[in-house]
């Protein structure tokens, strides 16, 4: 099977892997089945590198996964830029999270105080910023996270003041 598609898939993955016998299709399936796409993000399911990303095998060697939805679902990777998550997930491979930026703005990006404050493994109450304890809303464009402990208090204590004011006379 070759069509244009697969040969600009081709293109990309041509010096990764010496790999002439394969099928497009078969390949986004086999992708496909590792994401986990219940939330907005799509988060990969196999095996991670040591930084979080989803590693996809791929003709004997293996490709960031957020690299190869990129090339399965939407076109050749931009050459020259590098993908920034805009979701701040390195294990999510959702292409409309992607972001492609040029090195210079990606270093610039990740030593942002917004970044640091990304990479916090804790809130700061110190409460972990796990999968369950996580909470992410979307603000000017961006993600954002938020500890559910927190805000669980705040909307609590919210509910508190409003019951007060309903039995303080005035
Ligand atoms: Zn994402
Ligand atoms: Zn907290």
């Amino acid at each position: 099977m070759t069509t244009a598609r697969t040969r600009l898939l081709e293109a990309e993955l041509v010096d990764l892997a010496p790999f002439i016998d394969w099928d497009f299709d078969a390949l986004a399936l086999r992708f496909m089945a590792k994401i986990d796409a219940d939330g907005d993000c799509w988060l990969w399911t196999g095996a991670v590198n040591h930084l979080g990303y989803g590693r996809f095998a791929y003709g004997g060697t293996d490709i960031r996964a957020h690299r190869a939805a990129w090339c399965l679902l939407v076109g050749p990777c931009p050459e020259d830029l590098v993908p920034d998550h805009r979701c701040y997930q390195t294990g999510c491979a959702n292409p409309d999270h992607l972001e492609w930026i040029t090195e210079e703005e990606n270093i610039r990006r990740s030593n942002s105080a917004s970044a640091r404050n990304q990479r916090a493994t804790r809130c700061p109450q110190k409460h972990p910023y796990d999968e369950a304890n996580t909470v992410w809303r979307v603000q000017k464009g961006r993600k954002r996270r938020e500890c559910r402990v927190c805000v669980n208090e705040q909307s609590r204590e919210r509910k508190r003041r409003a019951r007060l004011r309903l039995v303080v006379p005035a």
